[in-house]
């Protein structure tokens, strides 16, 4: 099995935090939209041969902000040239672009899953970042969702707002649970340089949260969304209902993925490889029957550490026979003081042959798969 990433780069206005690959100039989508097409299928022999595609999904950027005839066009194309077993397919969208119409339009099309740009119920904070919509369009958005006939709604939230309490964070947790979808994706915000709020930051015009009031506020997360169900699967990730993303469990696991369009990253099992951030060049390339794609080789050490990395931050947790059987690499004797410093210090479990990290621990992943790596 394996899934498609198909990246839209189009939005309506750049957000403050937001440094993932998009342009505000839509005079070309159509023209970007027919190059995705034709990159979906030079690229047909990158998955292993004939691997059935269970999940597909359009990030971006903001796909919802494409006509819904050119979604249509980039999943006839998936359909056309891939052996498509879709449990799961995602769009992501912001709730100021979910008209009734287009809703009905993507359920049709067999959409069945819905990522919604939320980041904060509060106007004041939407408007610091940047956001194109109000909170009161987020209720809308969800409500007219459900209507349509939507079961799988997971909602995009930020925390960390710099902000004298805890208050706001609060109430974007109270109200999320108050709309009660069933997946949640809840991330830290990260100042990135070249972001409006990086650049601030260098001039002196803003102060980003510490990192005890972020970590104090990750643990607000936990503690809010544990007593009503929601599972944390993955670290920013929570599920009731069973609603995990498929797509990104997938990712998570090593699963292979095609990634398709300006910036996207794709993984064959062995090896990644990402694609040209630029959308003239992107659109120019493919013109000139030239794949925009660029792979990067890993090394036995590189697939152990991300493995680490990947595995680490989930429910799942790093099997340490699996590095045994694909790398013949053993980490309970190679790391076992680390692993038992770890445990002693209540920031791992170690369950046999499995290793997870702890509430304490999940506020320290990075770091402490970074001290077990090859
Ligand atoms: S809508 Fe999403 S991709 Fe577009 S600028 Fe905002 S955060 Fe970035």
């Amino acid at each position: 099995m394996a899934g498609i990433y198909i990246h839209i780069p189009f939005c309506l206005q750049a957000c403050h935090y937001c440094d993932f690959h998009f342009s505000t100039n839509l005079t070309n989508t159509s023209q970007l939209v027919a190059e995705l097409c034709r990159e979906l299928v030079l690229r047909k022999s990158y998955l292993p041969h004939n691997t059935p595609i269970e999940s597909l999904y359009f990030g971006g950027g903001t796909p919802s902000i494409l006509p819904t005839e050119e979604i249509r066009k980039i999943y006839q194309t998936v359909r056309e040239n891939y052996d498509c077993q879709l449990k799961e397919v995602t769009l992501e969208a912001n709730p100021d672009d979910l008209e009734e119409e287009k809703l009905e339009a993507y359920l049709k099309l067999g959409i069945n899953r819905l990522s919604i740009g939320i980041q904060s119920f509060n106007d004041e904070v939407l408007r610091f970042y940047n956001r194109s919509h109000h909170a009161v369009q987020s209720f809308a958005a969800l409500e007219k969702a459900r209507s349509a006939g939507f079961k799988t709604l997971t909602m995009d939230l930020i925390y960390g707002y710099p902000h004298a309490d805890h208050s706001i964070w609060q109430q974007d947790l109270a109200k999320t649970l108050e709309l009660a979808p069933d997946h949640i994706s809840a991330y830290c915000l990260t100042i990135e340089p070249n972001t409006a709020l990086g650049i601030w930051q260098k001039k002196g015009k803003f102060d980003a949260a510490s990192e005890d009031f972020q970590a104090e506020q990750f643990e607000i997360l936990q503690q809010t969304l544990a007593p009503v169900g929601y599972i944390q699967y993955e670290i920013s990730n929570f599920a009731k209902n069973n609603a995990f993303s498929l797509h990104n469990s997938n990712y998570w696991k090593g699963v292979p993925y095609l990634g398709i369009g300006p910036a996207a990253h794709s993984f064959d099992g062995q090896n990644r490889g990402h694609n040209v951030a630029n959308n003239a060049r992107y659109i120019k390339m493919l013109q000139n029957k030239q794949l925009p794609f660029q792979e990067s080789k890993l090394s036995r050490e590189d697939r152990i550490n991300e493995y680490l990395l990947t595995s680490l931050r989930t429910i799942w947790g790093t099997k340490t026979g699996f590095l045994k059987e694909h790398y013949d690499w053993d980490i309970l004797t190679e790391k076992k003081k680390i692993l038992n410093d770890f445990q002693a210090q209540g920031l791992i479990h170690l369950d046999g042959e499995t290793i997870t990290l702890t509430d304490r621990g999940k506020l320290l992943a990075d770091y402490l798969a970074s001290a077990l790596f090859i």
